[in-house]
């Protein structure tokens, strides 16, 4: 604790310090558990003020405040902020030459620090405990969490090793943060992290300025100037699209049609990445067409509109990516083009890719809720914080759905056989198979199981209805919450508690209209 700071609430210390008069969502409670000695998991989007969290109780508890962040370059940025606030901040990392870090080091040891941003592989080097196990240390907080996730792709080793911390600093508190919180990666923080006992706080996920649009695809392009000639003339934003290929041409088209875009993406010379950025950040009606290289640590306030040309792999990509329209809190909109082309594209993407198969169905899994998510009829933010386990009670009144309600059919016989198949087949084999059942297929498989004895098996061979029409059923039912998806085992659909009252025939399930247009189901079905 520098001595300058009078108080140690963290009230006063807020305004003290940092200028603000409140806190945000659930900082106040957060801040609270950590200066008392708990560890958390925060889960909180970008720009939802999780540095405050950290940084604060690092000012209360005594000692110096250690942060793991794999960003380097966002480092400096965040210590000169600090420095600017009278906070005895520095960083570790490797642009550092060894007089420079020499002299943190010395500053540390003789406690000149109130925080200090450290890179993963230096945290974890064994001189590096060693000088840190002689001084105080307030807490170790751990940012962007998610680089723990063998799964995801911004997957870090050196954060499997900072488990380390908690055997070797029992008594220091930590907080793991990350703005990417769908429950697999919560559960895998957790274990990877020895976070098991740390309280959750999954908080603020809700963008309520931000509107959600998903549209068919159709001619996505002149969709798109459709869109942004309804909305966005003048303003900035980011249109994101699969590869580096489709990024340049859409940049160029846009220039063609006389809006001012630029590229960006991986495969681009550093400097002009770098200056696309800096342009991007500066000027006020830019347009940045970029691969998903383009986003972490770009903090502009007033980014008006996100579209997606093309489906990303996840909804937590998805929600992240979005989520960098409109943190000024005015109106955003986030909008989606998406075809059955890119659930082809995705799942060869997937199919050549050399992960091995518990990580290949982990994808899967995360693709069809994304589709599950393009597919919805109901709120598009319900469905979303459900899936990062927030709870929003009613339809939020602006998303598409909520705003411009969908034709659908009801669904609920053919619901009925789908879930039913699932349960009679024992609730363990995936949708392909579950088509085959229900379609009647000879195959082996049905055969060695016996299904072909059962009463779903063929009952819908007379439907009409093709095995895609089914896929896009299973996909709603899973969107909607009446199937789940075995995630650690190996996949299989189960109903979930929903299911019971469609089965029971108490609730009806309407579908959406899609092209090609679904018949409706006639025939009557006893579940
Ligand atoms: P995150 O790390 O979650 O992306 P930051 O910690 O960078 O978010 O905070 C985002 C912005 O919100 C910053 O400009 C920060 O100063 C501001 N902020 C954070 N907490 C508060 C608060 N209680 N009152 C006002 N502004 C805040
Ligand atoms: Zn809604």
């Amino acid at each position: 604790m520098n001595e300058e700071y009078t108080t140690y609430s963290p009230l006063p210390l807020l305004k003290k310090i940092f200028g603000y008069d409140h806190f945000r969502g659930q900082q106040a409670e957060i801040i609270q558990h950590i200066v008392t000695g708990g560890d958390a998991l925060v889960l909180m989007p970008t720009g939802g003020g999780k540095s405050l969290c950290y940084q604060l109780p690092a000012l209360i508890r005594p000692g110096v405040g250690i942060v793991v962040s794999p960003l380097i370059a966002l480092m400096k940025d965040q210590v000169d902020g600090l420095l600017q606030l009278g906070i005895r901040a520095a960083f570790l990392n490797s642009s550092l030459n060894y007089e420079e870090s020499s002299e943190v080091v010395y500053r540390l040891k003789t406690r000149q620090l109130d925080l200090l941003y450290v890179a993963p592989e230096r945290l974890v080097m064994n001189h590096f405990l060693e000088t840190i196990e002689t001084i105080d240390i307030a807490l170790f907080a751990i940012d962007e969490a998610h680089c723990v996730s063998q799964w995801g792709h911004d997957f870090r080793p050196e954060y499997v090793q900072l488990s380390i911390l908690h055997e070797r600093f029992p008594h220091v508190p930590r907080i793991a943060l990350t703005a990417t919180a769908d429950q697999a990666t919560q559960r895998e923080i957790k274990q990877r992290l020895a976070l098991e006992n740390a309280q959750v706080f999954c908080t603020g996920f809700d963008r309520p300025n931000i509107r959600y649009y998903v549209v068919q695809k159709a001619n996505a392009k002149q969709q798109l100037l459709k869109f942004l000639n309804q909305h966005h003339r003048g303003d900035s934003g980011i249109v994101y699209c699969l590869s580096r290929k489709r990024v340049e041409e859409t940049a160029d088209w846009l220039c063609d049609e006389g809006w001012r875009a630029v590229p960006y993406h991986a495969g681009l010379a550093r400097d002009v990445r770098k200056i696309n950025q800096t342009r991007f950040l500066r000027e006020e009606n830019l347009i940045v067409v970029a691969t998903i290289a383009f986003g972490m640590g770009i903090d502009k306030p007033n980014v008006r509109f996100v579209a997606h040309l093309d489906l990303p792999k996840s909804l937590e990509s998805y929600y992240q990516e979005t989520g960098r329209a409109g943190r000024d809190g005015l109106p955003a909109n986030a909008w989606l083009a998406y075809g059955l082309q890119d659930v082809i594209l995705l799942r060869e993407i997937l199919a050549k890719s050399e992960a091995n198969e518990q990580h290949k169905r982990l994808e899967q899994h995360k693709l069809d809720a994304m589709l599950g998510y393009c597919e919805l009829t109901t709120c598009r933010r319900q469905s979303l914080l459900a899936y990062f386990g927030d709870i929003l009670p009613e339809p939020c009144g602006n998303c598409d759905n909520c705003l411009f309600p969908v034709a659908t059919w009801d669904g609920t016989i053919a619901a009925q056989k789908a879930l039913s198949c699932i349960y009679r087949t024992g609730q363990r084999f995936g949708v392909n198979y579950l088509i085959d059942v229900l379609l009647g297929k000879e195959t082996p498989r049905i055969l060695q199981f016996k299904h072909h004895k059962l009463t779903v098996y063929g009952v819908a061979k007379n439907d009409g209805l093709t095995g895609d029409q089914w896929r896009a059923i299973f996909r709603q039912l899973v969107a909607a919450g009446y199937v789940s998806v075995d995630v650690e085992g190996h996949g299989g659909l189960q109903l979930a508690e929903a299911a019971r009252p469609v089965l029971r025939g108490e609730k009806k399930v309407f579908l959406r209209q899609d092209s090609p247009r679904i018949k409706t189901v006639k025939k009557s079905f006893r579940a």
